[in-house]
């Protein structure tokens, strides 16, 4: 494989620099042949890419090592190309720019933003200072993170005494035992111990949501909010110089503040982003003091005398939840046969978007035999896209989880000869348990949630009907958009025909009974408000800290931090809480500025929901009608229009948090 990847990249390499010594600031002498390399180099890698995730090996791994710096460059090169910036500005700016159209524009303005951001379009000392600026912020996300993980790495705690592990799941007990066997125990065992716990999530989980013995919970939850707080690998610091060289880098691209930077390639604005935030913590606040209230009086009733801490709230949580509604996962695992729910997914997707999925095993090579293919038909059979299933986990070669990747996107300057058009094909990629003998794949209800959402991504980019490849489907949509069709599509779990219409019980044969379906909408909206008012919390910090926040000022980060607390905890943080100090989503990971994402798209995806709610999800003609509305907008024109402008193609208006509030079950009933 090297010896091919090397030869593209090379050929890809000239390719650009006969483009940078060419270009026009047209259509032709510079989009197109842009996209023709950029398809080429995302096509390619994106083979290896995959491979590496669903067939991984020694001999791939080294490969993709070996070539991976050179193909980080080319792409360097790529984004950070001054003529083709130059050429860019000039079709902005020239008398061609009145012939594009809209997806056209917004391809020639996405290359332009992205661009801009990169620093681009700077020159001498500014550009100097934005270079040195990213160095130092790729080295401290680094430092940031080993700091994380030094912190959780030196915490270990032994417990030897049985009656201090009890309530913990035998999964967690045997994770305990082998901690602390590798840890110098030999021969800790699930039953006898000794156990050890860490700041790991699945241990420090464990500990808090069943360790009866409150004194372990106490010193797991204290060690776990104050990692990275102190000493050599202290994260404050640099807390507070990242922040300071976000704001000088967004001067310098002349942006106000961090940010601005950050809105200035998603779909919200800082302001509707914050009035979001404030609608939905309003609505939360008074359902979050209840359900503190309901664990107060539960473990009271439960002979708890002491007055609840920190440290007890996930503890009794979970014991209410359990008497609540006592719903296992693996109980309705025999009612989800995957082929079943295949194609219940299928049918939804008729009903909707009048397309058919239809089978088509055999017409393109797979790497692996329970890989299937199928092909997705318009109402009059014209064949539309097509896509790979590769179903089952395969621990050996496949990581886990699920996810929706592109083969190839539509475009017509990419059509195969003959053709008009190259149609999209798309990945899904799941980890169900293989079938055993004659009994198929069995899913639990939290896997065909996710296959919902994986395929409403995959429906995004195979139900395009943008013409131009680089905003064509998924590509070139802010990504405080990307999740709505995905997480639409989630809503679908929850609509009992549809759900029901892909349960059958594995030995009996009979559909999911109504008390587990009114058990798994209870369970899904149990502490909503709690829940919610977190995510609120992270997200109103984050922006509170990229757009107002003064670096060396009177106000410390954790100052900020407690301040947002008083109106988004209803339990007062500890005072010692340094939990910023491990918050890596923002300090070391993409989401600076953008963690209210994950809210702005649950609102946006139920709202979009809610219209089929609105026209009547009983009346098939209504619902087809609104769901071919949602195909002509939020599923065809992907990245070709202003996301903002496609909802309300969709919607008639802007979106409203009211579904969302209602179906989280935080809105009074009208
Ligand atoms: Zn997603």
């Amino acid at each position: 494989m090297v010896p091919g990847i090397r030869s593209l990249l090379a050929d890809l390499e000239g390719e650009l620099s006969q483009l940078e010594a060419s270009v026009t600031p047209t259509w032709s002498g510079l989009v197109e042949p842009l996209e023709r390399i950029s398809d080429l180099l995302g096509r390619t890698w994106g083979v290896v890419g995959h491979l590496k995730a669903v067939k991984d090996s020694e001999e791939l791994r080294k490969a993709v090592d070996e070539v991976q710096p050179e193909k980080v460059k080319l792409g360097l090169r790529l984004a950070q190309s001054e003529p083709v910036y130059k050429a860019f500005k000039a079709l902005r700016e020239g008398p061609a720019w009145s012939t594009l159209t809209e997806a056209q524009r917004r391809v020639v303005e996405g290359e332009l933003r992205d661009a801009t951001l990169s620093g681009v379009g700077l020159t001498g000392e500014a550009k100097e200072r934005f270079n040195a600026i990213q160095q130092e912020l790729s080295t401290i996300a680094t430092k940031f993170s080993n700091n994380i993980l030094d912190a959780t790495k030196a915490f270990l705690r032994v417990e030897t005494d049985p009656k201090h592990v009890l309530g913990l799941p035998p999964s967690a007990l045997a994770q305990a035992a082998q901690t602390a066997a590798a840890k110098g125990h030999a021969g800790a065992t699930a039953e006898a111990g000794p156990w050890a716990f860490t700041l790991d999530i699945p241990s420090y989980q464990a500990v808090l949501m069943h360790a009866a013995h409150r004194p372990l919970r106490e010193e797991l939850y204290r060690a776990y909010l104050s990692r990275a707080s102190s000493g050599e690998g202290d994260n404050t610091p640099l807390i507070e110089r990242t922040l300071a060289l976000k704001r000088e880098r967004a001067q310098l691209l002349g942006f106000a503040n961090a940010a601005a930077v950050s809105f200035a390639s998603k779909m919200a604005t800082l302001e509707r982003a914050e009035g979001l935030l404030e609608e939905l913590r309003a609505a939360s606040y008074a359902a979050a003091v209840r359900d503190l209230e309901d664990i107060k009086a539960f473990a009271a009733a439960a002979g708890e005398a002491a007055e609840l801490r920190h440290w007890d709230v996930s503890f009794w949580a979970e014991r209410l939840r359990e008497e609540q509604y006592g719903l296992k996962e693996e109980e309705l695992r025999p009612y989800f046969p995957m082929p079943l729910v295949l194609e219940g997914v299928f049918a939804l997707a008729n009903r909707l978007f009048g397309i058919t999925v239809e089978c088509a095993d055999g017409e393109a090579p797979v790497w692996h035999a329970d890989v299937r293919f199928f092909k997705i038909k318009n109402a009059c059979g014209a064949p539309l896209s097509y896509f790979f299933l590769d179903p089952y986990s395969r621990p050996e070669e496949k990581r886990g989880g699920a996810w929706m990747d592109e083969v190839v996107g539509r475009s017509t300057l990419l059509a195969p000869p003959g053709s008009t058009v190259r149609l999209p094909v798309a990945h899904m990629v799941c980890n169900g348990t293989p079938p055993v003998g004659t009994q198929p794949s069995l899913m639990t209800f939290r896997e065909v949630e996710t296959l919902l959402h994986e395929f409403g991504h995959a429906l995004q980019h195979m139900l395009t009907t943008v013409d131009e490849g680089l905003v064509a489907g998924i590509r070139g949509v802010e990504w405080d958009a990307v999740e709505l069709p995905s997480q639409f599509m989630e809503n679908w779990a929850y609509h009992k025909p549809t759900l029901l219409g892909m349960s059958r019980h594995v030995e009996t044969g009979e559909t999911l009974p109504d008390e587990l379906f009114q058990k798994l909408v209870a369970a899904k909206n149990y502490r909503a408000a709690t829940v919610m008012l977190r995510q609120i919390h992270f997200a109103s910090v984050d922006l509170e800290l990229h757009a107002r926040y003064i670096p060396g000022g009177a106000d410390s980060v954790f100052d900020v931090d407690r301040r947002m607390a008083a109106r988004t905890s209803v339990m007062a943080p500890l005072p010692e809480d340094r939990f910023l100090c491990g918050f890596s989503h923002i300090f070391a990971g993409g989401y600076s500025a953008g963690y209210f994402s994950y809210k702005w798209a649950e609102v946006l995806s139920a709202d979009a929901y809610a219209a089929f709610e609105d026209a009547g999800l009983d009346d098939p003609s209504v619902v087809a009608a609104t769901g071919r509305r949602f195909r002509d907008t939020v599923l065809s024109l992907g990245g070709g229009r202003a996301p903002a402008d496609v909802f309300r193609d969709f919607r008639g208006r802007e979106p409203s948090t009211e579904a969302l509030l209602r179906h989280s079950g935080l809105l009074a009933v009208k």
